[in-house]
């Protein structure tokens, strides 16, 4: 790793044990399983967890089914998919990080491996909460967290900032009695400034939850084109929501539409995917109701001036929903 990126790692904002621990990752210090297997030492190679693979250090920190989770509940929203070092991993995050990321990231990284460490030792299983509450409680300003929130009970009413390096995506549809479907589209930076906004058409769609899921496949297609990697993407469809996390079946027709989107993904380094109230996604359902009139088109840094009072009020509603 640059120099840089060292003295990144030392100055993040997180207990220094985080900082000690993610410094012996990156320098293939920590003591996993396969390196003691290599070395002579008699003990088994594989990952105490899965017992399926041999623990190295990416395996242990990153890639194993369970820690996978851990990645992609925290606030994060790591979806792991690709084999990568620990140091090419450490290299392309902290590269792009703000201290706030890097204390994140290293407070779960710490946890991980003393949840593994509680495991092998101590035959004591961690929750994927609990890993993640045992993270928080070693940052500073754990109540500061600019990311959602994804097991939350009650749902987010107003919209919120993305953190640094990441553009929020907010889709909504709509449709008419004729059954033809508008989509809306609004990308926005941690400053809340408008990144693109877009409007399309399609016709006629079976059902509005069908609607909602062809809109998700347009907008991850969207900001694939316009190049965007690290994406939180958000809807106000309660059903394709659930339906995405697998928390309800029985929408079969949704499925061809959602494999589409899921196939997306790949496309991105960083994805989140959460659920607001109407009223936190209201310059995508004004644009999608929009989009009846304007058709098929792309603003870049700017949006229809139909909605800019609906973006100023998103702007103060994140303001004050951070105080
Ligand atoms: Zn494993």
């Amino acid at each position: 790793m640059r120099p840089a990126l060292w003295l990144k790692l030392w100055k993040a904002e997180v207990a220094p044990r985080c900082c000690e621990t993610a410094w012996r990752a990156c320098l293939n210090l920590l003591p996993v399983r396969a390196l003691l297997h290599s070395r002579g030492v008699a003990t088994d190679p594989l990952c105490p967890r899965c017992l399926a693979a041999p623990e190295t250090h990416e395996h242990a920190l990153f890639f194993c089914p369970f820690i996978k989770q851990v990645w992609f509940a925290s606030p994060l929203g790591f979806r792991l998919h690709e084999e990568c070092s620990v140091q090419e991993f450490f290299t392309e995050f902290l590269g792009a990080a703000d201290c706030n990321g890097i204390g994140m990231f290293f407070s779960i990284l710490y946890s991980v491996w003393q949840a593994r460490n509680d495991l092998l030792f101590s035959a004591k299983q961690s929750s994927v909460d609990q890993i993640l509450l045992r993270a928080s409680s070693l940052r500073p300003s754990s109540n500061q967290l600019t990311a959602p929130h994804r097991h939350g009970r009650e749902h987010v009413s107003s919209w919120r900032r993305p953190a640094a390096g990441i553009f929020k995506v907010n889709f909504d549809a709509s449709l008419l009695q004729s059954h033809e479907a508008g989509f809306g589209f609004i990308a926005r930076n941690k400053e809340g400034e408008v990144l693109a906004a877009a409007t399309s058409t399609m016709g006629p769609v079976l059902s509005s939850v069908l609607a909602e899921a062809l809109a998700l496949r347009w907008a991850l297609g969207l900001a694939k084109e316009l190049g965007f990697r690290r994406i939180w993407v958000e809807t106000d469809c309660l059903v394709l929501y659930n339906y995405w996390e697998r928390r309800e079946g029985g929408f079969s027709h949704l499925e061809t539409v959602v494999k589409d989107c899921r196939l997306l993904l790949c496309s991105f380094d960083v994805f989140t995917f959460t659920f607001v109230r109407r009223t936190g996604n209201s310059v995508a359902d004004a644009l999608a109701k929009l989009a009846f009139r304007l058709g098929c088109l792309v603003w870049i840094e700017e949006a229809p001036l139909e909605v800019s009072s609906l973006i100023q009020d998103d702007v103060f509603a994140s303001v004050a929903s951070s105080l």
